[in-house]
């Protein structure tokens, strides 16, 4: 028995995410008195799989068969399912994206296993296997009791910190049995939504809402941004207003982001766009309004004008830099 994690990578580099879901599997490997192993499929930089072994990973498997280079939830959830019946795992541990939302179902029903979405906290394993979920776009938890065999968890992100181990974990090739079957969509080519950082990486995120009062003074939005190498976002009625364009755009209706750290500027706090945010691990606010809503949710707010408010902070980053 062991607990396998797959480990997302982007632009040959292991996502933090990743990290985050090796941490979390490793605490329930020690709980059930087991190992844990990491899947990497396709090519990533030398030294990067260093940072696995560090956060709890006892063994990594890496499947490199070139047509394994450009993601895709076929043939990775065959891979992933091969790993899993290879190394005897019984729960299988993802970092939730975009990807793993396609793989995870595949998944399931390939090992014929239980899955378990938007997990926020480690398992009660005190009776049976229950496991705390967010749901309703993060406005509600459930407790779900886990009765398959097998189980299959994405992890929310941001809700783990895995404990650094300082061991190195041997790596092994694994290959996989894949049909060209598996191969059938075809990805043609990649474009970037923008030039700058992407939104659903970045590690902060500076976000304008109606209070810039128009496009003409998103300026002082990309300064900060620039100076915290951080990501724009919007929120909804300034991509609608065309002030930004849609892919900014942050909400239940828009992109879900989960940064280290959330800066919204001139944006009152719907339950919408905070329903895009409320994974972010720091949320600082910068409104007019003191009684603006969103300040509910800030880990810090400053009241005042953005347009005072911003190029003091942009000079501020710049200064201690
Ligand atoms: P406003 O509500 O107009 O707020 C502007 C804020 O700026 C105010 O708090 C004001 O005090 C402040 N302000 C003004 N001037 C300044 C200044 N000089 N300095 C500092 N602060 C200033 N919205 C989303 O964002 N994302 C979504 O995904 C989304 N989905 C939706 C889905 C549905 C079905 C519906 C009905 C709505 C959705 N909305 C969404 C819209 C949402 O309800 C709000 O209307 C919207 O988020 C408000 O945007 P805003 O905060 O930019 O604008």
């Amino acid at each position: 028995m062991s607990v396998l994690v797959f480990i997302e990578t982007a632009e040959g580099a292991v996502k933090k995410s990743a990290l985050e879901a090796t941490g979390y599997a490793a605490e329930i490997a020690k709980k059930t008195g087991t190992t844990t192993t990491a899947i990497v499929i396709g090519a990533i930089d030398a030294g990067e799989l260093d940072s696995v072994g560090k956060s709890g990973a006892n063994k990594i498997l890496h499947a490199t068969d070139d047509r394994l280079n450009v993601p895709s939830s076929q043939s990775y959830a065959t891979t992933i399912a091969q790993a899993a019946e290879k190394e005897n795992a019984e729960v299988v541990v993802l970092a939730k994206s975009a990807l793993t939302d396609a793989i995870g179902a595949r998944l399931a029903a390939k090992l014929k296993a239980g899955l378990a979405s938007n997990v926020t906290e480690l398992p009660d394993l005190s009776n049976g296997f229950k496991v705390k979920r967010s749901i309703y776009t993060g406005k509600a938890f459930a407790v779900t009791e886990m009765k398959s065999a097998k189980k299959i968890l994405t992890i929310k992100k941001n809700v783990f910190t895995p404990e650094e181990t300082g061991s190195v974990a041997p790596i092994e090739a694994f290959t996989p049995t894949l049909s060209e079957a598996e191969f059938a969509i075809k990805v043609t080519g990649e474009e970037k939504a923008s030039g700058e950082i992407s939104l659903t990486e970045a590690d902060i995120v500076v976000s304008g809402g109606r209070g810039l009062k128009g496009p003409e003074n998103w300026g002082i939005i990309e300064e900060l941004a620039h100076a915290l190498h951080a990501a724009t976002g919007c929120s909804k009625p300034v991509s609608d207003l065309g002030w930004r364009p849609h892919h900014e755009h942050v909400g239940q209706t828009g992109i879900k982001v989960s940064p280290n750290l959330y800066i919204a500027v001139g944006i009152s706090g719907a339950i919408q766009h905070l329903a895009g945010v409320n994974s972010s691990k720091v949320i600082v606010v910068i409104n007019k309004d003191p009684e603006a809503p969103f300040f509910k949710a800030a880990d810090y707010g400053i009241v005042g004008d953005a347009f005072d408010v911003l190029p003091r902070l942009t000079k501020a980053v710049q200064a201690a830099k």
